[in-house]
Formats: structure tokens, C-alpha cells, sequence
């Protein structure tokens, strides 16, 4: 008998010895599904009519009091123009209001307003209050159309890709706008800043490109010699299109955080560019890092060069190198590279490009001294945020992004990975063209 043939085998593994059956799905749905069903369409509508009555109740209480206009703040009481119908989607679905408006008898003025839906704080728009922050939720998570299905199938309510859209633009407005102005008031000089009682010893910042990542490393709490232990709290800010404007943020964000005491080491990781460096002065007591990795890798452009791709004697070379950094040598190191002899024109640049960065970089190539204080020697924690923050959402097959849109939507993104979502609730929708 012949030895069975990998057809042979695959057959017996994959292929039943009986004609494949179409599979079943249950003739009922389970009756806790049902029961759930059920109690939820009942006490919907129960909900709606509740908010309904509730607005009835705001509407009575403020009745028979005309308002004084706010444009002109003239002595007459604005004048009743009757009741229209306004209709709003709320988190049980859309309502029905019939709204009190007012207008200004003053000549040339004629400003009208609705103090109801003043009173109810309802945003512009059909879709707001809840719903919108809901949405938005969904909306800065996946995308937009599937955001909507998710909608339908968590709330019940119907709304259009497009609603998620606009309300992820409204609300991520009102969030970009709001860090901006508080990175405004904490960038003046005039703005009186308490200095928080319990700052944490060092604060570490790891700055990637347009997002950036920031680490609290608290060495007094640390029960181990693992700096990742040290880990105690992590905080997110990006900047996108305006790479100046990261380290106002990032100062303002500090603040907010009470992150900044007078004996905080602000610990900036970055990645050789100039510019870090440059707006890193702005923390009287730092510690400037080079990304190890970067270090590395730099070294790794000239291994390559000299040893070969792949060489062992490179890799053993490399190996060398890295050790050595890591335990703070660098001086060694640069003496070492300054008695190679280059085989070639190529090799003598690259070598020598290699030094200088070695050499320009040294006293930010203390890796030893930084392993030690728990601060860590890598970006990697930054490159990762960067990931979450933008790539999980934003980079996805045909997704395009216009400037603005993306900036608003990773305004939320960031609120919800620092936890802070619930801020929402207290920032009004902006209006989006
Ligand atoms: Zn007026």
C-alpha cells in the first residue's frame, strides 16, 4: 500500500465522511432577548413623553416673564411674536416643542430670540445636547456610517452618517477652541498661576511628529527598580499643521494637570530635531534625552555601510555600540569612531556625520543616569500614542482628511483617550461652515 499523498491527508482532515449539512439558526429568539425587547420599546416612549413633560415644566416656569433684549438692552420688554413648532432629535428620539419667541420693539433693532431653548442650552442644529455627545463618541471611534448603524442599533435613533459628521465637527470646534484659548491665557505672562502643592518629581515628555505623548514618572512612588512601574499617569496633546503651537499646549496642559511644581524636572525625549530642543527651553529645570532608538539607528546607517547588510561582524559591531551607550559611554564611543580608519569617501561621510551627532547630542546620551532616575530613553511611548490617537481612526483604507476635519476630530479623540469626555457636557456646540 502506498504512503498517503498530502491530498490525501488534507481530504481526511477537511472533508466529513457524510454530505455537508446547512447549519441552523434557532426557530426563536431566546426569551431574555425578547423580555429586553420588549421593555425597551415599552419604555421609550414612556421616556420621550417624561422629557417632553419636563420641557413642558421649564416652558411654565419661565411663562409671562417677556425678556429685555440683549442686543440694544432697551427699558421695553421685548414682545411676543406667538408660539412656533421646533423639533428637535434628543437621546429617545426626535420631539416636538412649541417654542415661545420674542422680538425687540425697538426701531433698527429687532432682535428676536427663543429664551426656552436658551434655557435648555439647545445647540444649533437638529441633533444636540445628548444625542450629539453620543454621536460624537461613536464618531471619533469608527467610522462615520458604521458610527450611524451603531447609533440605530444602541439608542434607536435614526440619524444619517452625515449628523455624526457634523456633530464630531461641532462638538471637536468647541473642544479645539477651548484648548486653544486656555493655552492663550496660560502663555501670557500676566496670568497668575498657583503653584500646585503636590507636583509630581518628574514629568516626561516624549514629542513624535504632530502628536505627542506625555508621561508622569513619579520616582518618590516607585516600589521597584523597573522603571516601568514609574508609570503613574500619561496625558495627551496633539497639534496638527501648527508644529509651533504644540509647546504653548503642551505648557498650558501642564498646568491644568498641576503637573508643574517648583521642583519638577520636565524630561524632554525627542528625536534630534532642533526644534524640540529649541522650544524645550522654555522649562527652566529639564533634562533633554535623545530617543536611544534614534541613536541607534544612526549608528546602524554606517554599520551597514562599512560591515555590509547583514554582517555578522556589523551585527557584533552594533551590539558593542548599544551596550555601551546604554551604560552612559558615549565619550568612549566617540573615541572609539574617531579611530576608525574609512575605506572610502562614502564611509569617511558617513563617519564622520555620525560623530558630530554623537558629539552635538552627548549631554542628552546620558542613558545610564536616565535608566536610573526611571525617566526612560525611548519615544516608543509617544510613537504608541501616536498610533492610538491618530492611525487606529484615521488611517484607514480611503480615508482622506481635510486639515480641519481631522483637527477636530483628533481634538476629541484626545479627550476620550486622556479620559476627559465628560467635559463635553460643559462646551457648547461651535458652529461648523
Ligand atoms: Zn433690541
Amino acid at each position: 500500500m502506498s504512503r498517503p499523498t498530502k491530498r490525501d491527508r488534507f481530504i481526511a482532515a477537511h472533508v466529513a465522511p457524510s454530505a455537508a449539512q446547512a447549519p441552523t439558526l434557532l426557530d426563536e429568539i431566546p426569551r431574555i432577548i425578547q423580555l429586553e425587547r420588549e421593555v425597551e420599546d415599552e419604555f421609550r416612549g414612556q421616556m420621550m413623553q417624561r422629557l417632553k413633560e419636563k420641557i413642558e415644566d421649564v416652558d411654565r416656569a419661565m411663562s409671562g416673564h417677556a425678556p429685555v433684549c440683549e442686543k440694544c438692552h432697551s427699558s421695553h420688554p421685548m414682545k411676543s411674536r406667538g408660539r412656533k413648532k421646533r423639533t428637535f432629535i434628543t437621546r429617545f428620539g426626535e420631539i416636538s416643542v412649541w417654542v415661545q419667541t420674542y422680538r425687540c420693539i425697538e426701531e433698527g433693532c429687532g432682535h428676536t430670540c427663543r429664551p426656552l431653548m436658551d434655557a435648555l442650552g439647545i445647540e444649533t442644529g437638529r441633533i444636540s445636547g445628548m444625542l450629539a455627545r453620543l454621536l460624537a463618541l461613536l464618531g471619533v471611534v469608527v467610522p462615520y456610517e458604521l458610527a450611524a448603524r451603531l447609533a440605530f442599533l444602541f439608542f434607536g435613533v435614526e440619524v444619517s452618517a452625515m449628523s455624526v459628521w457634523r456633530s464630531v465637527q461641532r462638538l471637536g470646534a468647541a473642544c479645539e477652541q477651548y484648548s486653544e484659548e486656555l493655552a492663550r491665557y496660560h502663555a501670557d505672562p500676566r496670568t497668575e498661576v498657583e503653584e500646585p502643592a503636590e507636583a509630581p518629581d518628574a514629568v516626561v515628555l516624549g514629542v513624535d511628529g504632530c502628536a505627542l505623548g506625555m508621561q508622569v514618572r513619579d520616582t518618590s512612588e516607585r516600589v521597584s527598580t523597573a522603571a516601568r512601574q514609574s508609570v503613574v499617569r500619561r496625558a495627551l496633546v496633539t497639534c496638527l499643521g501648527k508644529a509651533d503651537q504644540v509647546f504653548d499646549l503642551l505648557w498650558s496642559k501642564l498646568h491644568e494637570l498641576c503637573w508643574l511644581g517648583p521642583k519638577t524636572v520636565v524630561v524632554i525625549v525627542g528625536d534630534g530635531a532642533e526644534w524640540i530642543w529649541n522650544r524645550a527651553k522654555m522649562f527652566s529645570n529639564r533634562c533633554e534625552i535623545l530617543d536611544f532608538w534614534h541613536a541607534v539607528e544612526k549608528a546602524w546607517e554606517f554599520a551597514r555601510l562599512r560591515y555590509g547588510q547583514g554582517s555578522k561582524v556589523g551585527e557584533k559591531w552594533m551590539s558593542r555600540l548599544s551596550t555601551d551607550l546604554r551604560g552612559g559611554k558615549v565619550e568612549a564611543v566617540i573615541a572609539r569612531l574617531r579611530r576608525i580608519t574609512p575605506s572610502c569617501e562614502e564611509e569617511r561621510e558617513k563617519l564622520e556625520g555620525l560623530i558630530r551627532y554623537f558629539d552635538t547630542n552627548k549631554q542628552r546620551m546620558r542613558y545610564d543616569e536616565y535608566l536610573r532616575l526611571g525617566y526612560g530613553i525611548g519615544s516608543g511611548a509617544v510613537e504608541s500614542a501616536h498610533k492610538q490617537v491618530t492611525h487606529a481612526r484615521m488611517r484607514q483604507a480611503g480615508m482622506r482628511w481635510s486639515e480641519s476635519g481631522a483637527r477636530r476630530l483628533l481634538a476629541l479623540r484626545v479627550l476620550l483617550l486622556n479620559d476627559n469626555w465628560s467635559m463635553l457636557d460643559r462646551l457648547m456646540m461651535a458652529p461648523v461652515v
